[in-house]
Formats: structure tokens, sequence, C-alpha cells
């Protein structure tokens, strides 16, 4: 989850990597309040162009590249928060058209490797992320640190710069995703409660969603879960290798500091961002056909 645009002022990130290093949810606006126990303000309050409205031009990943696999994590409980997350009404990932066009094309080049894609995270409500931050500053409620960040305590994340607001995602023209085989495993139930496995984990032993070994899991808070990392394996590093190389291709930038996330260079919206809920389908299939909501 990259979070990126105008920057709030915060807190330089640990171990001097670059601004928002792990789980990106830091504002710093919100580190003495934090401090005292107080929930901090929604970090969007801090934006200056938030819509709430659909554009047009974003569309159904399903419609435009069938092929791609879609796991929502935030439209679930299987996420560091473990429950889903406002503005997440339905498993459905949203893209800008040039995003999810671009993403077609990576899929089709993989798929000539015999790879494909499965997506974690696409648009993402403003109003989700400001959940992020509320929950980042409230005390306890980390009963998935084990798995996501097993080796940062919950009330580091905003002092330390974990979190931070706002995210690119919000713009519409990035995506979270890894590389699966062929054909698309099915992703897998996830009951609440099960055993929680720490994202850092040899690749036998983490959760397993279907994807290939890119060294760690999906958002791990954690040094392991940057590109260039030194500690995963070499199967993991081609695999990395190979979907940045792919996305790259087509026109996305990565980011260092998270295998998974990546942003189309060519964005449509560099500087704003939407808040619209993502609704189900059946409420939507009609703006979807004309190409979005044109309200
Ligand atoms: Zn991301």
């Amino acid at each position: 989850m990259r979070i990126k645009g105008p920057p709030p002022p915060r807190r330089q990130p640990i171990a001097g990597v670059g601004a928002a290093k792990y789980l990106k949810i830091a504002i710093a606006a919100a580190l003495v309040p934090a401090r005292l126990g107080v929930i901090p303000a929604p970090a969007f309050a801090q934006t200056t162009k938030t819509i709430t409205r659909r554009p047009s031009d974003f569309v159904d990943l399903a419609l435009v590249a069938p092929a791609i696999s879609i796991d929502m994590r935030y439209a679930g409980a299987h996420n560091f928060i473990g429950r889903p997350v406002p503005g997440y009404d339905a498993p459905r990932c949203l893209l800008t058209r040039a995003a999810a066009n671009a993403l077609q094309r990576v899929a089709r080049a993989l798929a000539r490797d015999h790879l494909g894609l499965r997506v974690y995270d696409c648009y993402r409500p403003a109003r989700a992320v400001n959940d992020f931050v509320r929950w980042a500053a409230t005390p306890d409620a980390d009963a998935m640190r084990p798995e996501f960040f097993p080796n940062v305590a919950k009330d580091a994340l905003i002092p330390d710069g974990y979190i931070a607001a706002p995210s690119s995602h919000s713009r519409g023209s990035t995506v979270d995703l890894t590389l699966i085989p062929p054909p698309a495993p099915p992703v897998p139930a996830y009951r609440v409660g099960a055993p929680l496995r720490s994202c850092v984990a040899p690749a036998a032993d983490r959760y397993f969603d279907g994807s290939l070994d890119l060294g760690t899991s999906f958002d791990c808070f954690d040094p392991l879960a940057h590109g260039d990392a030194a500690g995963i394996g070499a199967v993991a590093r081609a695999n990395r290798a190979r979907l940045k190389a792919a996305m790259e291709t087509a026109g996305f930038t990565p980011y260092a500091a998270e295998w998974w996330h990546f942003t189309l260079a060519a964005e449509p919206y560099p500087a704003t961002w939407f808040d619209f809920p993502i609704a189900p389908a059946r409420l939507a299939k009609r703006r979807d056909r004309a190409g979005g909501d044109r309200r």
C-alpha cells in the first residue's frame, strides 16, 4: 500500500530509507495526538482535491482483463486490521481505464511465460485510508500483528513512520499484485480466527494464498518486503524481478519498499484523490457498461 502525493509533514522513516517505508500510514500531524491517545483527524481533511464521484474512466478490471485473478483483501477480514475496511462494499478491482489497459498488457505478456497475475488492491477510497490512520492511532487492536507486522509493535506504526496518508491508491492508477501459476489457483476462503502465519516466514510456512514465492506475504510491514531485500531466496528474487520487469515494460513504476506495489507512471489523475465507495457489481453494472458513473 503505497502512500504518495502531497505529503503532509511527517517524521523521517526509520532506517533512513525513503519516505514511507513499511506500512505507510504516517502522518506526522497525527503523532502528537496519537501519543496523547487522541484519534487524529482524518488524513484527507488535509488534502485539497478529493472527489466523491466516480469518474467515467474508472473501470472494473474483471471486465477489462478477465484473466487476472482478484483477491481484494480490504473487502474481507484477511488484512492487517482483520476486518473489512470502509469503502470496500464489494470485492471489486476498480482502476482508471489507462491503468486497467496497461495491466491487461502485463497479463498478456506474462501469459506467454506461463505466469498469471493476482491483484490484492486497486483503487482505494480515501475513507479507507482514513480508517487505516484511525486504526494505527488506536491502542490495542493489533490482533493481526503476528502475521502482518511481526517485528513491529502496533504503537510504533505511527510514531516510527510506518503509516502515512493520503495513498496513491486513491488516485485510481495504483495496484498491489503478485504472480500466480496457471491455471489461477482458487482464492482460499479465509476463516476469521485461523492461525496467523508470519509474513516473513519461509514460503512453506506462510499463509498460502496461491501466490508464487515473492519472499514475503502481501502487506508485510518489514524490511524483507523491500524489492531489493537481501534476505530472500533466489526463487523469490527471480520472481520479484520478473514481476517488476513486466510491470515496468507496461509503464508502471515500482515502489522500492514494497514488491507488490506499482503506479502507472502516466496516471490520468496525478493530483486527485477519490472517495467514492466500491459498490457491488449489481448496483454498478450499468455504469460499468457505460464506462463509469457520469453523474
Ligand atoms: Zn499498494
